[in-house]
């Protein structure tokens, strides 16, 4: 080999090496994609957000341990509370409120309002409206009518948005955490509103084990609030959401 062909495998060799160099990180990543990464690395790039909301509280032992473990994990989440239930725990619903959660009302004694009187209906979401506004300042506590349900023609007797859901593990009937678990990671899509119950010890683990499973799924929690404006939904006062973007008609 002559000095000119030694010199031309030299420079051969030192651009491939640097053209190897600029490839591995490349190729690193499509062997990880082919690996059957790809689905975790297309979340990275866009995440994933839903809500967590919990009826029925607020009730002393299970919600604290349940405030607790949010705050822990730095997850916002919705309460639907229960007027009749907050003297006494008038601390718990102070807490909730420090700690960014949405608060909401699930009216004063849990009345069904689908089939109840109209002036009934008011004075159970009123009765809620005045004890929060008392506790935490006037604001705008978004109503989950219990159950669910509310007649067609009464919606506009609610001057807030209402809030139903799209995943169900039915969490209160089941009364065991991995089933709840099970049903809430398995069934759980983008834009979802989830309910489960701080009433309940059995929930409120399951509660936390999802937050764990999901947050490595690269799902973010944040309140209803937040998860309509994320995806653009502009609240309408008296209409019954069950996920980011629609109604349940
Ligand atoms: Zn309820």
């Amino acid at each position: 080999m002559g000095k000119e062909s030694r010199w031309a495998a030299v420079c051969f060799a030192v651009v491939t090496g640097c053209l190897l160099l600029a490839l591995v990180p490349v190729r690193e990543t499509a062997v990880e994609t082919a690996g059957g990464a790809q689905v975790s690395v297309t979340e990275e790039a866009a995440p994933k957000y839903i809500a967590l909301t919990f009826d029925d509280g607020p009730r002393a032992d299970t919600t604290a341990v349940l405030l607790e473990g949010l705050n822990q994990r730095g997850v916002k989440a919705t309460f639907f509370l229960i007027g009749g239930q907050i003297e006494g725990n008038e601390w718990l619903v102070r807490w909730m409120a420090e700690s960014g959660h949405q608060i909401g009302n699930h009216t004063f004694s849990h009345t069904k309002l689908q089939g109840s009187r109209r002036d009934t209906i008011v004075t159970e979401i009123n009765k809620t409206e005045v004890v929060l506004d008392q506790l935490l300042g006037e604001g705008e506590y978004w109503l989950r009518p219990p159950y669910g349900v509310i007649d067609s023609e009464d919606k506009k007797l609610v001057k807030t948005p209402m809030v139903y859901w799209s995943v169900d593990p039915e969490d209160w009937k089941v009364l065991d955490t991995d089933k709840v678990v099970a049903h809430v990671t398995s069934h759980v899509q983008d834009g979802d509103i989830i309910l489960l119950h701080d009433f309940y010890p059995s929930s409120v683990q399951a509660a936390l084990q999802i937050v764990d499973q999901l947050q490595e799924e690269g799902y973010e929690f944040v309140t209803v609030k937040e998860l309509m404006r994320l995806k653009g939904t502009e609240p309408q006062a008296g209409r019954l959401y069950r996920n980011a973007w629609e109604e349940r008609t």
